[in-house]
């Protein structure tokens, strides 16, 4: 088939890294068939690509059965919120986005006989008691936690995916993202990054929870993205960990986003929210090994170009 009749249906396209999953696949020839219900994703993410040949955004919630006109080659399925701060506030939709939405996603790419691409989370790994996690690490998740809404509703998303893989045959593929950072996450997203960021040009104290030791690692989006597409070209079903090696605790990110910014802002101690894993970092040696894949920019640099757009955008 030409690379330039390649068509995409992607959920959660109007999110943040589901955007530059758009960016991405258009300039490398696919049509991109976008589907937002703009629950969490913002119509601004998508707005510099009204009007791309190829381009289109339905506005539609898949939690309800997915309508895309003619033929699609991939579906690739990111629609979820997933800030901590989204947990109390919409826990049933987020179930439903990653149970019924994922079920809906899967009947299209079966109807369309499309490859399907799950973006799952580190958060199936919970808590993790291995460090860093390999995907073949089964995780620590409390059930009924604040958290569990997200995290057990990836887990389903991931039976689901694999139980379609077995009894339809459908070509499957499972990404797990750890921390993600870049332009475009909304700025009350509640995250550490959106944040420590806001906080540093307002001149606010930074929010340290807890005292600071939990550790994350934290991967550029352009980076994620190129991951993801390397996890849909790749050669398994089985799920890839896509994410940075680059461990910090959130106090040293703190200061580091404080130096970025030139703030003199001062940090201040909150209290950890229940549930908050206390490491995480990914084994990410299949992805580098099956794939050929690892993240490309630095910390530093990635902070530098994120705070451009938290500029622009306060
Ligand atoms: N965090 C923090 N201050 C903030 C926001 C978050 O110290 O203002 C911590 C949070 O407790 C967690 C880490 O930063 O340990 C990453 O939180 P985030 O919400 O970005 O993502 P998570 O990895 O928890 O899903």
């Amino acid at each position: 088939m030409a690379v330039s009749s390649r068509r995409a249906a992607v959920s959660g396209a109007a999110g943040f890294i589901g955007s530059h999953l758009c960016d991405r696949l258009l300039d490398s020839g696919y049509e991109v068939v976008a589907l937002d219900n703009l629950l969490t994703g913002s119509r601004a993410n998508l707005e510099h690509l009204a009007g791309r040949p190829g381009f289109v955004l339905l506005e539609q919630d898949v939690c309800a059965p997915v309508t895309v006109e003619g033929p699609v080659d991939c579906v690739l399925h990111f629609a979820s919120p997933a800030s901590p701060v989204d947990f109390p506030a919409i826990p049933i939709e987020i179930v439903k986005v990653g149970t019924l939405g994922t079920h809906n996603m899967l009947g299209l790419a079966l109807a369309k006989g499309a490859r399907f691409l799950l973006a799952s989370t580190s958060e199936v790994y919970g808590d993790p008691l291995v460090h860093p996690q390999p995907e073949s690490y089964h995780g620590n998740v409390n059930p009924i936690g604040p958290r569990s809404c997200y995290d057990e509703a990836k887990r389903c998303a991931e039976a689901f995916t694999m139980a379609y893989h077995r009894a339809h045959g459908l070509e499957t593929r499972i990404l797990r993202i750890f921390n993600t950072y870049g332009p475009r996450m909304r700025l009350d997203d509640g995250r550490v990054i959106p944040n420590y960021f806001s906080q540093a040009l307002r001149g606010e104290p930074l929010t340290v929870y807890g005292e600071g030791t939990q550790t994350r690692s934290l991967c550029y989006v352009d980076d994620l993205v190129a991951g993801a597409l390397a996890v849909l070209d790749g050669p398994d079903p089985l799920p890839f960990n896509i994410g940075s090696q680059d461990e910090v605790t959130m106090l040293e990110l703190a200061r580091i986003v404080k130096r970025v910014v030139g703030s003199a802002s001062e940090i201040q101690f909150r209290p950890l929210p229940e549930d908050d894993p206390k490491q995480r970092r990914p084994d990410t040696s299949r992805a580098r090994e099956v794939l050929g894949w690892s993240p490309r920019t630095s910390l530093e640099d990635g902070l530098r170009r994120t705070l451009e757009y938290f500029r622009s955008a306060l």
